[in-house]
């Protein structure tokens, strides 16, 4: 355990609150208008405690913007 939330390799996100690690499917997104998607971070919602948390985007190397 790393400190991160999100792990890109397992496809799974620990809920910051109850600390469970859970598929990343399995989080509800809820809904962000694709229009502004990319300047958005997005909500997720435990189903294990129903606990809302936007986690912060984990920089990545911008290769090419089109
Ligand atoms: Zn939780």
């Amino acid at each position: 355990m790393t400190g991160m939330l999100i792990d890109e390799e397992a496809r799974t996100i620990v809920c910051p609150r109850c600390e469970e690690a859970q598929p990343m499917r399995d989080f509800a997104t809820l809904g962000m208008s694709p229009r502004y998607a990319w300047l958005l971070s997005p909500i997720y919602r435990c189903k294990q405690c129903n606990h809302l948390f936007a986690p912060r985007v984990q920089q990545h190397p911008v290769s090419a913007l089109a």
